[in-house]
């Protein structure tokens, strides 16, 4: 199309892109560098159940740069995606979450939100079992939260990765289940173990077609013998929801907690 309509339009000088492309190359250098030092941070959001019990944690990555400031993991992990920087960062991730892992009491469940460029790496499950190995944390405390995009090339290859892992014990989250654009029948073919519920559809609750939303997911993974976390629970009235609907759904959100650094979540946990 673009030669068509005289092809170089795309070459008009446009200072917004321009600026936002810099932007770009400087927050992918500083990320670069930014590994394996103090700026990157994992940080730990409780999993519970509606009545409080802790089963667990979502790892979530914090970067404090001294210029640019605290960047959001919804900024740097797509710059990081596009290319293999997200292999090295995602690497540095799971070896400190499992480091962060080893340390907590062996009941905790320990998230990590795996990129899909990651995943596909030829090494990726030799990579995640060495980790295992090195870092004595048990295969089935680990949880490696994928999204629904993961599952829509290369399947074969994606679902040999999964079923090799799983049987380490390794177990499989779909993240922000309900807003990508693969088919529901991978929820029976593939080996998941878990559903996280957008937090779009919980921050819904109490609009009537979300909820029915919500209800739908909880009662399909309930037939699948799925885990369900309702991840975003903001409000008593959301928890109160999604308990009366189930008593065994995980809870993940502000109600109970922030994501917080592992020093705060040992004063929680540990505490008397
Ligand atoms: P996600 O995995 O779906 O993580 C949930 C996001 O919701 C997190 O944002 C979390 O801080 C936020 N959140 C938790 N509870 C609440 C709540 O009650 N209300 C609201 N409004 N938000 C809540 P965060 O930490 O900014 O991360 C955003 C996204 O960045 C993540 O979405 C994930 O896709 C990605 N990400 C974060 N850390 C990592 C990482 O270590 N590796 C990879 N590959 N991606 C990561
Ligand atoms: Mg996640
Ligand atoms: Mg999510
Ligand atoms: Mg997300």
């Amino acid at each position: 199309h673009a030669k068509e309509n005289g092809g170089n339009q795309l070459m008009v000088y446009n200072p917004s892109y321009s600026y936002a492309l810099e932007q770009y190359f400087e927050i992918e250098r500083a990320l670069r560098d930014a590994i394996g030092t103090e700026q990157l941070q994992l940080h730990l959001q409780p999993q519970q159940l509606p009545d409080g019990t802790l089963v667990g944690i979502e790892i979530l990555c914090r970067w404090q740069h001294p210029e640019l400031g605290h960047v959001s993991p919804g900024v740097f992990i797509p710059i990081a995606e596009k290319s293999d920087l997200i292999v090295l960062l995602g690497k540095w991730i799971v070896t400190r979450a499992l480091e962060i892992a080893a340390q907590l009491p062996e009941q905790l469940t320990v998230a990590i939100n795996i990129s899909p460029r990651h995943f596909r790496k030829y090494d990726f499950v030799y990579f995640i079992e060495r980790q295992l190995v090195r870092s004595g944390v048990s295969p089935n405390r680990l949880i490696l939260e994928i999204t629904e995009n993961l599952l829509v090339d290369d399947i074969q290859d994606i679902t040999l990765k999964m079923k090799t892992l799983k049987e380490t014990g390794v177990q499989f989250s779909i993240d922000d289940f309900g807003t990508g654009y693969s088919s529901l029948s991978y929820l029976t073919t593939l080996a998941i173990d878990e559903l996280k519920i957008d937090q779009g559809f919980v921050q819904g609750i109490g609009h009537s077609n979300q909820d029915k939303i919500v209800e739908t997911i909880i009662s399909m993974g309930q037939h699948l013998g799925l885990r369900i976390v309702a991840e975003g629970v903001e409000t008593k009235e959301q928890l109160d929801f999604l308990q009366r609907l189930s008593t065994d759904v995980v809870c993940q959100g502000y109600y109970f907690h922030k994501p917080m650094t592992f020093d705060d979540f040992k004063a929680l946990t540990f505490k008397g």
